[in-house]
């Protein structure tokens, strides 16, 4: 445990965050922790799909037992980008499709072993379609080049665009985290308006490195305090 808290407090530059709940729900996504990491499996009627591929392999293989999910079984990657941390449990993967924003492609190529082709390029405002389980595709560019976040029935999936603080609300990750931090903000804030604009309603963030939250003002209030 102390080497969990120790691994989060570096990722996360000491910033007091909330913790990651493993098998927590958040509507139709259900974490899936590694140390200080997390990714997200999602239920749908074409089989089980993932929000980012999580890190060690061998661990994603004990969560996904965990859930009653084989590594075969899993379709798709929805990957919100291609960190280390976000890509290597795609090794035991061997059917999962790599689903990501194009411009996703030369960070992928540094983080993942086997070929790393994205198999369906992601564009910005898409809605894919798993059985009845809509996805949004949201580019969020700024940690990397090709960050997205995805929206399914009422949880935004955050990855690494944002965090949840031990305080409930939603702030950026450290900045030397990112590639360009300014672009970050800037790209989380235009996220906020554009959701509320289209009328969708956030019910769970969803964030990569810490726990999530139950509550979409967060996201509002942070766009409202970082324009
Ligand atoms: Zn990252």
């Amino acid at each position: 445990m102390r080497t969990l808290i120790g691994l989060l407090l570096v990722w996360t530059g000491c910033a007091d965050v909330t913790g990651i709940e493993n098998k927590k729900s958040f509507g139709p996504a259900i974490a899936m922790i590694d140390l200080f990491t997390s990714c997200y499996l999602v239920k749908t009627e074409v089989g089980p799909i993932l929000v980012d591929a999580c890190w060690r392999p061998e661990e994603l293989r004990v969560r996904l037992a965990e859930n009653g999910v084989k590594p075969e079984d899993v379709g798709t990657v929805l990957f919100t980008h291609g960190h280390q941390d976000q890509v290597a449990g795609l090794s035991i993967l061997p059917n999962a499709r790599i689903a990501a924003l194009a411009e996703e492609q030369d960070v992928l190529t540094k983080h993942v072993k086997t070929d790393p082709a994205i198999d369906d390029v992601l564009s910005d405002g898409q809605t894919l379609r798993f059985g009845s389980t809509e996805v949004r595709v949201y580019a969020v560019p700024g940690h990397t080049a090709g960050s997205a976040a995805f929206f399914i029935g009422g949880v935004l999936l955050l990855g690494d665009n944002a965090l949840i603080t031990a305080k409930g609300s939603l702030g950026p990750v450290p900045r030397d985290r990112s590639a360009d931090p300014d672009l970050n903000v800037r790209s989380m804030v235009a996220l906020a308006d554009r959701l509320r604009s289209e009328g969708r309603e956030v019910k769970w963030l969803a964030p990569a490195h810490s726990g999530g939250i139950e509550a979409g003002a967060a996201l509002q209030a942070f766009a409202d305090a970082n324009r």
